[in-house]
């Protein structure tokens, strides 16, 4: 899977919580859409419309943060994550969208996958010819992907509310990341550092300290982070 980030305008600038995955496709085989169209449609603002990913071959292509609105289902874009797959299934392209797919559950857990026409109060039949059923057996039964130091961040982030130090990228980068992910979720170490992390900011609001203060504050705990995932492996 070649990752490229492409950002467009065309979103809602405010921020979902990912619980579905919908599979598009481009549009009809018989037009001949390419790449470089359907990116630059999605960039172009008279045609309100995005994905958070477009999928040819062996590149996906990042156009809206998983984690921010884009325009691709109607109703379903406030909690959906859009992918626009290559109708013309160039070689690659269900492996990748498989892995693709594998690498969202990875951050979010085992979102369902829906086609567009599956989305309640939509009228389309995208995404047309596409093998969704292929899609998803490949990405239930393929390889576990690994932590990489962009994955493991968004991990991270969505965990533990903060970045991860260099010793923590350390500790996972390599790893397989569903079960680093499902394993720290459930972690007591999870458990005790949140709760760590909002003592210490609610100490921080109740002294209306400076927020150099702040900030050594949280440093103090995040050694405690790291104390609690020694544990873990
Ligand atoms: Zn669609």
């Amino acid at each position: 899977m070649n990752l490229v980030r492409n950002i467009t305008g065309n979103q809602g600038f405010h921020s979902i919580t990912p619980k579905a995955i919908v599979i598009h496709w481009w549009d009809d085989p018989s037009k001949r859409p390419t790449l470089e169209g359907v990116v630059s449609w999605f960039h172009n603002p008279e045609s309100e419309v995005s994905a958070h990913y477009v999928v040819s071959g062996n590149i996906v292509v990042q156009m809206v943060d998983e984690n921010q609105r884009a325009w691709h289902a109607m109703s379903a874009n406030d909690y959906a994550i859009g992918i626009e797959v290559d109708p013309r299934v160039p070689d690659g392209t269900y492996d990748t969208t498989a892995e693709l797919i594998r690498n969202i559950w990875s951050r979010y857990g085992r979102l369902p996958i829906m086609r567009h026409r599956d989305v309640p109060g939509v009228s389309t039949n995208c995404p047309g010819t596409l093998d969704v059923e292929l899609i998803i057996r490949k990405a239930q039964g393929g390889d576990t992907p690994m932590l990489d130091e962009n994955y493991l961040r968004a991990f991270w982030l969505d965990l533990f509310e903060i970045e991860p130090t260099a010793a923590q990228k350390k500790q996972f980068i390599g790893k397989p990341a569903l079960e680093v992910y499902n394993e720290l979720r459930n972690s007591n170490a999870r458990k005790e550092w949140l709760a760590a992390l909002a003592r210490v900011r609610q100490e921080a609001k109740d002294a209306k300290v400076n927020a150099a203060k702040v900030k050594e504050l949280e440093e103090k705990v995040v050694s405690k982070l790291d104390e609690l995932l020694a544990k873990v492996n």
